[in-house]
Formats: C-alpha cells, sequence, structure tokens
C-alpha cells in the first residue's frame, strides 16, 4: 500500500479531575501506595503513555462500533454469548477499528498497517511552571489519595487504599499521526480518531473513573497536513 499523506493532530490534555495513570504498585509495603502513576524515572514528572490513550480510544469505540462476542449453539445458529465487546480483530479492510487502530493479535490482516500513532503525552510547560511557583514543601506532581472500599455484603469498610493522581488542573502535551494510505477514506478515517477522542471525553482516562478520576477535555488544532511523495514520507517519520 502506498502511502498518501500524513495529518498530524496536536493539542492539550486538560485534567478536569486528578487523573490515575498507568503506574506500578507498591502497596505490600508498609503505607504503600496501590496504585502509583507513571512518572518519567529521571525528571520524576508524570507523562500519560501513549498506549493508554490509543487504548482507550479504541476499547470506547468498540463499544460503539466494535464487533460483540458471538458463539455458535448447537443449532448452528450464531448466539450473543454476552453484551461485553471484545476487542475487534476481524481485520477487514472496511473495519475502522481495525485499520485505525490494528487488527487486535491477527497477522497479516487485510485491515494493516495501523494508521495510528499516538505519542506518549508530556507534562505541558505551563504545568511545569504552575509547579515551580508553588512553596518547596508543597511542590509536588502528585496527589495521593485514600480510598475506602466498602464491603457491601456487611457494609464495613476495608482497609482503605491510597491511590497517586495527577492533580485537576495538569495538562499535558499529545500528538497523534493519522497515515492515509492510498484508497482510504480519509475523512472518514479523521472523523473517526475525533470521535475516539470525543468518547474519552465522556468516558474517563486511567483507572478509577467510576470513583471520579480521569475526567479529561482535549483541545487540539490539526497542525501537519503533509503529502507523502511517491508512498514515501516527506520528512521525518510517517
Ligand atoms: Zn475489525
Amino acid at each position: 500500500m502506498k502511502l498518501k499523506r500524513s495529518i498530524t493532530i496536536a493539542g492539550k490534555i486538560y485534567c478536569v479531575t486528578g487523573l490515575c495513570i498507568g503506574g506500578s504498585s507498591n502497596a505490600l509495603e508498609i503505607g504503600g501506595v496501590s496504585q502509583e502513576v507513571i512518572k518519567n524515572p529521571i525528571t520524576k514528572e508524570p507523562y500519560i503513555p501513549g498506549s493508554s490513550l490509543k487504548g482507550k480510544m479504541r476499547s470506547e469505540l468498540e463499544k460503539r462500533y466494535g464487533s460483540k462476542k458471538w458463539n455458535k449453539s448447537e443449532m448452528g445458529k450464531m448466539v450473543l454469548e454476552s453484551e461485553e465487546r471484545e476487542p475487534c480483530g476481524c481485520g477487514n479492510k472496511d473495519c475502522l477499528v481495525c485499520s485505525v487502530f490494528g487488527a487486535h493479535k491477527k497477522q497479516n490482516a487485510k485491515s494493516a498497517p495501523t494508521r495510528i500513532i499516538v505519542r506518549d503525552a508530556m507534562l505541558s510547560e505551563e504545568s511545569k511552571e504552575m509547579i515551580k511557583s508553588l512553596p518547596l514543601a508543597n511542590r509536588s506532581y502528585v496527589e495521593r489519595k485514600v480510598e475506602n472500599i466498602i464491603k457491601r455484603d456487611i457494609g464495613t469498610a476495608d482497609s482503605p487504599r491510597t491511590i497517586e493522581r495527577v492533580p485537576a488542573g495538569m495538562s499535558f502535551d499529545f500528538e497523534i499521526i493519522l497515515k492515509i494510505f492510498e484508497g482510504d477514506e480519509e475523512g472518514k478515517m479523521l472523523a473517526f480518531v475525533k470521535e475516539g477522542l470525543e468518547a474519552v471525553e465522556s468516558s474517563y482516562l486511567g483507572g478509577s473513573g467510576s470513583r471520579g478520576s480521569g475526567q479529561v477535555r482535549f483541545d487540539y488544532d490539526i497542525v501537519g497536513y503533509e503529502d507523502a511523495e511517491n508512498g514515501q514520507p516527506v520528512s521525518g517519520e510517517a
């Protein structure tokens, strides 16, 4: 397939509520945090892994358009096993989920190659400045939030867990590159990516979403619109 152009979407991810994203756990230590925020190991600044944003966009779009889990009944009829939708791995050429995000586990899918690249979203300069302006004692990139787990059957609280969050008001710089190949419906693909971002806004990013974490807002523009020459990117990564 011949590359036609790459479209760069870039902007900010604003944390409307605290964001609990993709770190490790040291809950086994006394006073440990059950869920840490992922950070750059050198600067200790939190970031949003591109894989987390991409995965969430995909799963939200699959809820709308993806395949459901079907099982063959004894009568040879297909019956719906559950409402839970599986990651789409159909690999069909006309499947937007598979062509934009990649066919799940499927080798040599007709939908290939994956059209989207989602970069890690780094903490914005504004947020860094905001933290620098705080008195030293108050400076932190993360907040710690204690969540009580209520045992509903007996109505008592289990030992509370502590999670780390990126505080509300912080922002990150994000970038998504959409590659358009000959024969692709560019408008549809671009609209699908935008819908993915909008779907994440109406859901949440990261963990503890049902407890209020992870509400985000995207503010972005199309910043690059680069035609390929003879199927080769003109500059940089396609
Ligand atoms: Zn598919």
